[in-house]
């Protein structure tokens, strides 16, 4: 398989991909060493994991580099995953002990009532591109602290970073048997699905998840899927500063070039502070450096995927052919390197799929609304559920509207953010099941119940 630097399209390196024999023997010696991990005390576990955080910290501008070379975004971005990553992990490894120990739910008359959380065993997770620091760690992690095994299927596009995560991660001390790398793109995706594994754990588009749900339904283990969104959020009449929110949530759109899972994907603006709304965004957008992503100071490098330029070219048409406007951006860049132009449209409506349809690039459409109602009837209109936000200097105002949205996440007066100690999970296409939170721990063991009666029989 060729990895290719998006930012010039060359190849960068060369690495075999996983066949039908090597997944099935790293299978084997995942299921041989599970036990073992099992029985390792929970402390060590969480002393292993928190040396991956260490050799992280220690290791992050060259993993920031390798990053970038193979997805293509700003090399700042890269470092503020790997951050964001250890961040993740410290919540986790804090958390880990409150959310595995047995419970003991009742203790009377001779009777102990109690759960104990036991690993499901062996599970597979295939990844996503966009975030392979983040989403990974919001899987491997929490899994191998809860005593899985893990076969971990990096996607295609972030390989080099999932052979660096895998060298980490058996540096720190994770056993070998323990965590195995399955390389490749779908056709390596497609011989996990055939192996016997305990969960699998998805985190991509719609399409392949629907696909995946449906392969695996006949195992009946579990399955969760982190899908993708057309994420809304919702400018109100009562913001106190146009222009910072202008600033805020143009980054929310924007930031990794919208390659984000929760990218703010289309707004609607109060019409009577559209204008000067429309204005301060255009304005924040113009302001940004698009070139190599290792330049000091680009904000907007290249799309990681060369397809997906074709995507954003025929939403864009689909848009203007209905009457859009593009007030900045709108193109391709010629010459090499997948780069596309920050766009910003106006003048949209819901027939349009730049509005429908997850455009996952730099483009977003702004339209204006009458009321609240009108807002939350838009933002409703979509397949997707992942997050919503509302800027409004009221907060009870934001919270009523958020309510009656159906995503899985809500932000008042902020977006684009995903924390440690609150559940991340889609809803409708946005997938199921849940990652990080405590909820998230716990997707990665089985609840047994014991019932326990003591004194003489
Ligand atoms: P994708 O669906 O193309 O691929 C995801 C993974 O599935 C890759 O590892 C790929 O090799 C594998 N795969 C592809 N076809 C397969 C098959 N038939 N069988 C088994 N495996 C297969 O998605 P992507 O382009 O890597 O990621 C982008 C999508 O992920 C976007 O929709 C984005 O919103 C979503 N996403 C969601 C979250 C979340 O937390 N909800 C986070 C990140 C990304």
């Amino acid at each position: 398989m060729k990895i290719i630097d998006p930012a010039t399209e060359k190849v960068i390196k060369e690495v075999d991909e996983d066949n039908a024999t090597t997944t099935e023997v790293k299978f084997k010696k995942l299921r041989a060493a599970q036990s073992a991990w099992q029985d390792v005390a929970l402390a060590e576990r969480i002393q292993l994991i928190k040396k991956f955080s260490d050799l992280l910290e220690k290791n992050v501008e060259e993993l920031a580099a390798t990053l970038t070379s193979e997805v293509g975004k700003p090399l700042q971005q890269s470092r503020n995953e790997i951050n964001g990553a250890r961040s993740r992990i410290e919540w986790l490894t804090t958390n880990a002990e409150k959310y595995l120990r047995d419970e003991t739910m009742v203790q009377e008359n001779g009777m102990e009532e109690r759960i104990s959380y036991e690993p499901l065993g062996v599970i597979c997770n295939i990844s996503a591109w966009n975030y392979p620091y983040l989403v990974g760690v919001n899987v491997f992690v929490p899994a191998l602290l809860a005593g899985n095994a893990v076969m971990y299927k990096p996607s295609e596009l972030a390989t080099l970073t999932g052979i660096e995560i895998d060298g980490l991660l058996k540096r720190a001390g994770i056993p070998t048997g323990v965590f195995q790398l399955a390389i490749g793109g779908r056709g390596t995706g497609e011989l996990l699905l055939e192996l016997p594994f305990d969960g699998y754990f998805f985190t991509g588009s719609y399409k392949t998840g629907r696909y995946i749900y449906e392969r695996v339904a006949a195992k009946m283990v579990p399955c969760q899927c982190e899908l993708g969104g057309k994420d809304p959020l919702y400018v109100a009449d009562d913001v106190a500063d146009i222009k910072s929110v202008a600033a805020g949530t143009a980054d929310g759109a924007f930031y990794n070039n919208g390659q984000s899972c929760c990218a703010v994907e289309r707004i609607y603006v109060h019409e009577k502070v559209y204008d000067q709304y429309v204005d301060e965004f255009v304005k924040e957008v113009k302001s940004w450096k698009t070139g190599s992503p290792t330049e000091q100071g680009t904000y907007i490098g290249p799309l990681s995927r060369k397809e997906q330029l074709t995507v954003l070219e025929e939403q864009l048409k689909d848009a203007t052919r209905q009457g859009a406007e593009i007030l900045t951006g709108g193109n391709k860049v010629e010459g090499y390197g997948y780069y596309f132009e920050p766009t910003v449209l106006v003048n949209v409506d819901h027939r349009m799929a730049v509005m429908k349809d997850e455009s996952f690039g730099p483009v977003i459409g702004i339209m204006k609304v009458k009321d609240d109602k009108d807002a939350i009837r838009l933002m409703q209109d979509t397949d997707y559920g992942l997050t919503a936000s509302v800027y409004s200097s009221d907060r009870g105002r934001a919270e009523s509207i958020l309510k009656q949205i159906n995503a899985g996440t809500g932000y008042w007066n902020c977006c684009d953010r995903v924390s440690a100690a609150l559940p991340w999970s889609g809803r409708k296409h946005s997938g199921f099941g849940v990652t990080l939170s405590h909820a998230g721990i716990r997707a990665f063991v089985k609840p047994k119940g014991y019932h326990l009666r003591s004194g003489a029989q």
